[in-house]
C-alpha cells in the first residue's frame, strides 16, 4: 500500500492546523477583485484538494466562515485574520485552500493567472504562464 502524502498547513497565530493529502487538482494564481480584498494582496495562489482530503489538527473552532457571493464561502481565523479557504456550491466536491499557509511544497508549480482581466494595475507578472480571464476566470483573453 503507498504511504500517504500529506502537507501541513497553519494560519499565521497556530490556532487553526491543518494537513493536506496530495495529490492537489490544480494550483492557480487568482487575481479577482474579491480575492485581493479579502487577503489584501495583489493577488492570491490557490490549490485544491478533494474535500475529504483536508483534515483539521487544531482550531476548527477559530474558523469564521464568510459568504462572499451566491455561491462562494471564505474561511479565515478568528484570532489572526489569515485567509484559509474557499468553497464553491458549483463545486462541492473539492475546497480551495490558500498556498501560502502550507508549510512545505505541494505536488505542483502554479499552473494559471485566473482572472487576470481584473488584476491590479500595479501588479507587475514575468511568467510565461497563461492569463486568462473572462466570466470564469479561466477563458482565453484577447491578445
Ligand atoms: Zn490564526
Ligand atoms: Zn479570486
Amino acid at each position: 500500500m503507498a504511504e500517504e502524502s500529506r502537507v501541513q498547513g497553519t494560519c499565521l497565530c497556530g490556532d487553526v492546523r491543518f494537513s493536506v493529502r496530495l495529490p492537489t487538482l490544480f494550483c492557480a494564481h487568482c487575481h479577482c477583485t474579491m480575492c485581493q480584498r479579502a487577503h489584501g494582496a495583489g493577488y492570491v495562489t490557490w490549490f485544491a484538494v478533494p474535500v475529504e482530503g483536508l483534515v483539521f489538527g487544531s482550531g476548527e473552532d477559530q474558523l469564521v466562515r464568510y459568504p462572499s457571493s451566491d455561491h462562494g464561502t471564505r474561511t479565515f481565523c478568528n484570532r489572526c485574520g489569515s485567509t484559509l479557504f474557499c468553497e464553491s456550491k458549483n463545486h462541492p466536491e473539492r475546497i480551495d485552500i490558500v498556498l501560502a499557509n502550507m508549510q512545505g511544497p505541494i505536488d505542483r508549480e502554479p499552473q494559471i493567472h485566473a482572472y487576470f482581466d481584473n488584476r491590479a494595475a500595479w501588479v507587475v507578472i514575468g511568467d510565461d504562464l497563461p492569463r486568462l480571464g473572462g466570466e470564469s476566470g479561466t477563458e482565453p483573453l484577447p491578445k
